[in-house]
């Protein structure tokens, strides 16, 4: 039980810390500390894949997969550029700023707070740590409440590698909510769009900077020049992987009526050969995280089925262990609540599309997606891309964009703010201070008072910038 008194205190120690630190909290010391991470991480790999396995069941390959290797390539790629990013970027002059020279130079922000999800309990935990600390700031972790073996570990090894510039406060909302009080220099939450809107409002009382990485329904389409069996291997690995608990997931797939039927025995025949006849009994499988979200998932089932779809479950459920085979959807409509929410877990509706015009619609009548991929030919892509809006763009694969570390990830509009990852988590950690130096500027010369001479140049000045 978290001892909410305790967090203000915990909060200044490294706040007090961290100004000391902007001087000498240098390249030198940053890369260390990522590599004392990094260490870690990597001395505690069987523990990480056995609390993951006590959260969510993951399969110990799986956790090495996503929790660890992406956490351990971020480090390094950090480590790799750490020196470039830091410097002072250069910037050039414009016409009436002849005679100075000004450069961005990336400040760190202060003390940061981390707020995460339960869906890769230890990865977007650590991810933007990592970030923080390369760009030289002080940071609080609070990981999900829904993961608490993850959690446990969090606590027990973050002091392990950053012992005086991270800490781990472990809780549920309440706890989010006290600490969302605190004056924090920045706050990454990454979680749902509803509980993003109300960090959005607490930071608003701080001015925080805030950057919100949330979810929503990340659609498919697969066109009729598509290549089936490679588009079919995609989906079924974005939605068996974590069992569909993806905020990138394919959420639902829109596919060109003309190959609906071998599209759907491609999806078959995918998602048997990585799980089996009966997906329920693969040991490949994660589980749904809770009871809660394994009776979430099926009241989205059920209404789907009450309102006319048809459901073709690929393996058997074990609600006791909370095991859902994946399930192929059709027949969906606009008003069932499988059709509106963020799925999040192994249902897939399959919806038949005639012309694209149709989908590029659907699309942009919905919250704007954190993701879409798209399976076809050149105008199938250009005109996805050009004409709807999404935090990023998948082609030809699913879930990448997620992992790429010199591609910024993010959402818009609904699907969040900001972005990590890379170079893009260092500047959103970075306060980019521009610093102007007057070299041999000849704007004094139009300094008052106004005379004749002073207004003839202004006059040509106009002239210059018209
Ligand atoms: P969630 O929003 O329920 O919880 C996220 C975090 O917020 C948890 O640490 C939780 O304790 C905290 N929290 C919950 N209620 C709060 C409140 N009232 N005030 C302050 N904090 C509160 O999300 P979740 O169920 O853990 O994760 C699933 C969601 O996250 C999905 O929508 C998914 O798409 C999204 N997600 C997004 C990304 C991304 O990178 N964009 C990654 C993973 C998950």
């Amino acid at each position: 039980m978290t001892d909410l008194a305790a967090l203000r205190p915990a909060f200044d120690r490294l706040k007090a810390g961290n100004p000391a630190r902007r001087l000498t909290f240098g390249f030198a010391e940053r890369r260390k500390a990522l590599a004392r991470l990094g260490q870690v991480v990597r001395d505690h790999r069987d523990a990480i894949a056995a609390a993951v396995a006590a959260d969510m069941g993951k399969h110990p390959v799986e956790a090495d997969l996503v929790e660890v290797m992406p956490v351990l390539s971020e480090i390094s790629h950090c480590q790799k550029h750490l020196r470039g990013w830091m410097r002072r970027r250069a910037v050039w002059p414009t016409l009436l700023m002849l005679g100075t020279s000004a450069a961005l130079h990336p400040e760190p922000k202060g003390v940061a707070l981390v707020i995460a999800p339960w869906n890769f309990p230890f990865l977007l935990a650590l991810a933007p740590v990592i970030s923080a600390i390369a760009a030289g700031n002080a940071v609080m972790v609070k990981p999900s409440e829904l993961t608490p073996a993850t959690s446990a570990l969090i606590a027990r090894l973050l002091p392990l590698a950053l012992p005086d510039l991270a800490q781990v406060i472990e809780g549920g909302a309440d706890v989010a909510q006290a600490l969302l009080d605190m004056p924090f220099d920045h706050i990454f939450f990454t979680g749902s769009p509803a509980v993003g809107k109300i960090v959005l409002a607490a930071a608003a009382k701080n001015l925080a900077p805030v950057t919100l990485e949330l979810g929503g329904k990340s659609p498919v389409v697969v066109g009729a020049d598509a290549d089936l069996a490679q588009a079919a291997k995609w989906v079924a690995w974005g939605k068996g992987l974590n069992a569909g608990q993806i905020c990138v997931a394919p959420d639902h797939v829109y596919v060109h009526e003309t190959v609906m039927e071998n599209f759907r025995s491609a999806l078959r025949a995918a998602f048997a050969k990585s799980y089996g006849r009966d997906a329920g009994a693969s040991p490949d499988l994660t589980h749904i995280v809770n009871d809660r979200h394994f009776a979430r998932l099926s009241g989205l089932l059920e209404d789907a089925l009450r309102r006319g779809a048809t459901v073709e479950a690929l393996g058997k459920d074990d609600p006791s262990r909370q095991i859902m085979a994946p399930k192929l959807i059709t027949g969906t409509t606009p008003e069932m609540a499988i059709s509106t929410d963020e799925i999040f877990g192994p249902l897939l509706p399959l919806i038949p599309y005639r012309n694209l015009t149709e989908v590029v619609a659907a699309i942009n009548a919905g919250p704007k997606p954190l993701t879409l991929y798209a399976f076809g030919g050149g105008n199938l892509v250009g005109r996805l891309r050009d004409e709807t809006s999404s935090g990023s763009v998948g082609v030809n694969l699913t879930v990448m964009p997620f992992i790429h570390a010199n591609l910024p990830f993010g959402g818009v509009g609904n699907s969040g703010m900001g972005a990590g990852h890379g170079k893009a988590g260092f500047d959103t950690f970075s306060h980019l201070k521009p610093v102007l130096k007057n070299r041999f500027t000849l704007l004094p010369m139009l300094f008052p008072p106004y005379s004749a001479k002073v207004r003839r140049l202004k006059n040509l000045v106009l002239q210059l910038v018209k």
